[in-house]
């Protein structure tokens, strides 16, 4: 993780949210290639979710929402953690999370853990809390979303009718969600503003259950065809007493982090809770009326939960490659690179003058606005060409395109350089972006 960390602050990636400042705990803001790989992340998730499907469509709903949604969603009452307090250093702690005294599961702030002292855990609610208008009074509360779901519920009856759809069909959005986390921590893996890419599936009451499998192979699906290692992942089902109040079974997609297996997504069955809900505390009615089966009736809702923060640091991580470059390869230097799949990698191919020389500049520029319309490039002609190589292993890049002397005074070719296998390949201008394209697997 320390080397993870430090990669993203090095190349400017993720980094601690008003640094200037000291930083805010739980806050980290994504720079430009960390905000393009959230991107990226984002577009695959749409491309499989929604795009190459004719059964789901997008929401992009409001973050703020009228307050008797999340009391009818339960989240007033049940969106709580277990929080417990050190009595003799007053420091709170996420109470199932912690086993007082074992220095691996939390940190003690004076660390002496044969002090620590932990109280009867209390019920901690996770919401953030905000006024609307120019008054604080009760009655102008609100709450910033602690899930994007709800509002694929509350706008559900909207929405079917709008798009046409029949159920099945699903309604995604992808959105920033709040938690006030007791104890955020693993860099972004918690966190207390994140963002969410979650789908409500709504399907007939009786055929959730096949269905819950089928989204659960399907996510499996997504983030292996997207590069994580299958020996990375696992499915492990909910027990009965770990159930969200909502949930008739859930299961979590984990992934194997350094600090644990931990979860990147929750797939869960929310039965007819929500739309029930919704329907009796609004006084709306929010049934389906199945015209092929003349059958009216609240449908079920499979619910595919994921983060982008989370899946973009399990990317990140599975990438991670940290090996001595083959001798054969210019030596035994160490090479730190991100072998991140094609589609998530910020930045799809580098172009490298070998040097500032005046000669080479006017090329290498016209090489950049040659492939700048077809693929996210960065042009850099700073510092040495191995560090400028080493910079765009760091980032994932899967190619770098070098023009040289050659170019300019004999070939017309570069030489590009594939950053898994570090081979090198002369190739003519005019053939560059058939090459690119023919290699760069962007739509998997
Ligand atoms: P956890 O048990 O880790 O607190 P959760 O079960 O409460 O997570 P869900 O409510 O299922 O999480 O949310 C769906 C997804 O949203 C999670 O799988 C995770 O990827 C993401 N997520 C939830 N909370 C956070 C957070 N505090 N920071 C970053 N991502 C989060």
């Amino acid at each position: 993780m320390r080397e993870i960390t430090e990669l993203c602050k090095r190349r400017g990636i993720i980094f601690q949210s008003s640094e200037i400042y000291g930083g805010l705990r739980g806050a980290w803001d994504f720079g430009p290639l960390g905000a393009a790989l959230k991107d990226n992340v984002k577009a695959a998730w749409k491309r499989h979710m929604i795009q190459l499907r004719g059964d789901v469509v997008q929401l992009d709903a409001s973050v703020l929402m009228h307050p008797r949604v999340w009391e009818a969603s339960g989240h007033i009452e049940n969106f709580t953690d277990p929080l417990t307090e050190c009595r003799t250093c007053n420091a709170r702690f996420r109470a199932d999370q912690v086993t007082q005294g074992d220095a691996s599961t939390y940190e003690c702030p004076r660390s002496d853990y044969s002090l620590c002292e932990f109280g009867e855990p209390r019920q901690f609610n996770l919401l953030f809390q905000t006024h609307v208008g120019p008054t604080q009074e009760s009655g102008s509360e609100v709450w910033l979303r602690p899930e994007t779901a709800q509002a694929m519920f509350v706008d559900f009856a909207h929405v079917q009718l709008t798009s046409r759809q029949k159920v099945p069909f699903g309604i995604a959005q992808v959105g920033k969600s709040f938690r006030n986390e007791i104890t955020p921590r693993n860099f972004i893996f918690r966190v207390r503003e994140f963002e969410q890419m979650e789908m409500e599936y709504f399907v007939r009451p009786g055929t959730d259950e096949a269905w819950h499998e089928y989204w659960i192979k399907h996510r499996w699906d997504w983030y292996t065809r997207y590069g994580l290692r299958a020996e990375n992942l696992r499915i492990r089902p909910h027990a009965s007493d770990e159930l969200s109040h909502y949930a008739k079974r859930t299961v979590d997609v984990e992934y194997r982090f350094p600090f644990a297996w931990s979860e990147l997504e929750g797939i869960a069955n929310r039965t007819d809770f929500d739309l029930g809900a919704h329907a009796e505390t609004s006084g709306k009615d929010l049934t389906y009326y199945d015209g092929e089966r003349d059958e009216r009736y609240l449908p079920y809702v499979i619910e595919p939960a994921a983060g982008v923060d989370r899946a973009a640091l399990a990317f990140l991580i599975d990438a991670y490659r940290d090996e001595q470059a083959p001798a054969a390869k210019g030596g035994t230097e160490r090479r730190v690179w991100l072998q991140l799949h094609h589609a998530l990698a910020p930045v799809k191919v580098a172009v490298l003058p070998l040097s500032r020389n005046e000669k080479l500049v006017p090329t290498a520029r016209e090489v950049a606005d040659l492939l700048r319309p077809r693929f996210p490039i960065e042009y850099d002609d700073a510092a040495s060409i191995g560090k400028r190589y080493r910079r765009q292993d760091e980032i994932g890049t899967p190619f770098c395109v070098t023009v040289d002397f050659e170019t300019v005074e004999d070939d017309r070719a570069v030489t590009v350089r594939d950053r898994d296998t570090m081979t090198q390949e002369r190739v003519a201008i005019d053939q560059l972006s058939t090459y690119l394209d023919e290699r760069l697997d962007l739509t998997p």
